[in-house]
């Protein structure tokens, strides 16, 4: 290559993801209890069965009467019957009566409003008793009506709604006992290195313990997914797609770590060409995170994530989850946060950065984010310290204590 022609090009951050994200489909519906669908994806659009409430009810403890008899103070009323909760009165209110109503019963037929009961005073607390009014009512007070919140029929849930105990509250409410969710998809977490000793083995000579497997596999199962262990792969050609082929359950997406690079010891590449199938290979202009995979294995959509810790678990926050997301019906686009910098920064390459650090809140409630001094992409006590990755864009300038930068929060669970 000619002195002048520079670097070949990295592909930006956002493209990366966005190819991810075109292969990715939820595959099948099924019904569930709506006391099992939190974080679950609507497959279908709800409508109310019922309206809420029902019927018009009071709002607070007191009468239901006319509001024609109670333009005076002083005006008498006498009670005739009795509203409460679940108990309602069949009656019909007419000129001079009043119904004692309690708060969520039934308003009578012919009453138009409610008078509170510190505004009257009655001679007794049974029927017959005389209700003086003390204090003149509005038309219509303290009556919600049929269908104030919700109305049978109205459209309250639309499908690739992630349901959350609020929106499972609200489908409750409307009628609902079981929805159509998205199923869970299969995530398959695949390792690979003759230097990894599977979690709770004593490291050998030049080994160190696999973490990754264990991060991803929570990372999924926190995303929403069903996470599938698929072990070890040693760097020997051959042996990650048969670590694939070995799954017991049908898998709709495969991630590995390690292994991704061009290096003699590393086979993914030479494994996803022997499987047959489309093969992407990209340099992502991102740190960390290079070098990332993105192809397909056995048709199984895949997910090539760097062997680093650091440079994996970021990746996973930056592609994992939206994928994961996508693949459950639904969608994570990373909700950022303006912060002031703590200190100042040098100007950043041609690469997207992604630096770990703390996002905090001054005196004023104002976000304020450190980036760690330590920035190696194997430092995986640097990563579970922190609480948010400060992005840099590619060239951004030199930036000094003071300056708003963009701040992505890491989800608490992951
Ligand atoms: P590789 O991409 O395979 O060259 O791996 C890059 C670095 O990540 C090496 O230092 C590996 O030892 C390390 N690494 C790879 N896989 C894992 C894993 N599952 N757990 C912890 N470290 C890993
Ligand atoms: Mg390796």
């Amino acid at each position: 290559m000619p002195m002048n022609e520079g670097p070949p090009p990295l592909l930006p951050v956002a493209e990366a993801l966005a190819r991810i994200l075109q292969g990715l489909a939820p595959s099948q519906a099924e019904s569930c209890a709506l006391q099992d669908v939190v974080g679950r994806v609507l497959a279908t659009d709800i409508a109310a069965r019922l309206s809420l409430p029902p019927a018009a009810v009071s709002a607070m403890d007191g009468y239901a009467v006319r509001a024609a008899d109670c333009t005076a103070t002083a005006a008498l009323l006498t009670r005739v019957g009795e509203s409460a909760a679940g108990k309602p009165w069949d009656g019909i209110v007419t000129a001079g009566e009043a119904v004692r109503i309690f708060t969520g019963a039934v308003v009578p037929d012919g009453a138009d409003t409610i008078l509170l009961q510190e505004d009257v005073s009655a001679t007794a607390e049974t029927d017959g008793a005389t209700i003086t009014v003390n204090e003149v009512p509005r038309e219509g007070q303290f009556i919600r009506p049929a269908g104030l919140d919700v109305t049978a029929g109205d459209a309250i849930l639309a499908a690739g709604t992630m349901m959350s105990a609020r929106l499972i509250a609200l489908a409750i409410s409307a009628g609902h006992t079981e929805v159509s969710v998205w199923r869970r998809p299969h995530v398959g977490i695949l390792s690979t290195g003759d230097e990894l000793v599977a979690p709770g083995g004593t490291p050998g000579p030049g080994q160190i313990i696999s973490s990754n497997a264990t991060y991803l596999l929570s990372f999924a199962a926190a995303c929403g997914a069903v996470p599938v262990d698929l072990g070890i792969a040693r760097d020997r050609p051959g042996e990650m797609l048969a670590c694939v082929r070995a799954a017991t359950v049908p898998l709709d997406l495969v991630v590995t770590s390690g292994g991704a690079s061009v290096g003699t010891h590393d086979h993914i590449v030479d494994d996803l060409s022997a499987s047959g199938t489309e093969l992407g290979f990209w340099k992502i202009a991102m740190r960390p995170g290079k070098p990332l995979i993105h192809g397909r294995i056995d048709d199984i959509p895949l997910l090539g994530l760097p062997g680093n810790p650091v440079s994996s678990a970021v990746c996973a926050n930056v592609f994992l989850r939206p994928a994961v997301a996508r693949l459950s019906g639904g969608n994570h686009a990373p909700q950022m946060v303006s912060a002031k910098l703590s200190l100042d920064l040098k100007a950043n390459d041609r690469r997207q950065d992604y630096l770990r650090a703390t996002l905090a809140y001054d005196e004023e409630g104002l976000p304020v984010v450190t980036p760690a001094r330590k920035q190696d992409s194997s430092m995986i006590s640097v990563y579970a310290g922190a609480n948010a990755l400060l992005v840099r864009p590619p060239y951004d300038a030199p930036r000094q204590a003071g300056d708003m930068v963009m701040a992505m929060p890491l989800d608490p669970l992951l």
